[in-house]
């Protein structure tokens, strides 16, 4: 496939992800913003944008030190988050939301309790990211330091940071937070009694099973 077909196959993924976390909730209007990346171009969805107005002849793409290489519209203005992702992981895809439960949760933990083994599917128990101004470099840095040995987190008073080595992992890490975040704050929202919770050696235990969960490959 010639580098321009991979871009223009890539952009088509990730305004398929970005119109994915509004159908199913996770962001309200142009909330929130989607990434991946081919090569050395990062594709990301456009400022201020409703996912659905997006087309083939809008994509945006930068070089790894933000300076953009294509597209017309302006990019994310949380930039700098999705280029820390790429800059200190391996990953190729980053998607972030204002999904609720998990939004509300950043608002009351400094971690997610680990009422479920889910939180292994992101690298164990989910921090959250102390507070700083949408779109700004410290709160780049305040999320990189609590994805270490994670695949995502929370951004305290704000919502969710995924990432994986698809667009589809990055966003079914997502739906799994969110879904975690949910299952706690219907637990914990039982008068007189609080949730039980899983040790971090028995999330150890799960982290190890999932490396087998699913189908075996076949030769
Ligand atoms: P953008 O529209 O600039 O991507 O911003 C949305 C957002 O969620 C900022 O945190
Ligand atoms: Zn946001």
């Amino acid at each position: 496939m010639s580098d321009r077909d991979a871009i223009a196959q890539a952009w088509e993924a990730v305004v398929a992800t970005a119109r994915r976390t509004a159908a199913e909730g996770l962001v309200v209007g142009t909330s929130g913003n989607v990434s991946a990346r081919v090569g050395d171009t990062v594709l990301v969805t456009p400022s201020g944008v409703p996912y659905e107005r997006l087309r083939p002849e809008d994509a945006v793409g930068v070089d790894p030190e933000g300076n953009q290489i294509l597209g017309e519209l302006a990019p994310t203005s949380e930039l700098p988050l999705h280029l820390a992702v790429y800059r200190n992981t391996g990953a190729t895809a980053v998607v972030h939301t204002h999904a609720v439960h998990a939004t509300a949760v950043s608002t009351l933990v400094t971690e997610v309790p680990t009422v479920h083994y889910a939180a292994a599917v992101l690298g164990g128990t989910v921090r959250v990211a102390p507070y700083a101004r949408y779109g700004t470099v410290e709160l780049a840095e305040n999320m990189l330091t609590a994805l270490r040995d994670r695949t995502g987190c929370l951004l305290a008073n704000h919502g969710t940071v995924t990432y994986g080595a698809t667009l589809d992992e990055a966003y079914d890490r997502t739906a799994q937070l969110e879904w975690l975040c949910r299952v706690w704050l219907t637990a914990s929202s039982v008068p007189g009694r609080s949730p039980a919770l899983l040790t971090p050696d028995q999330l150890d235990e799960v982290g190890e099973a999932l490396k087998g969960y699913g189908q075996r490959r076949r030769g």
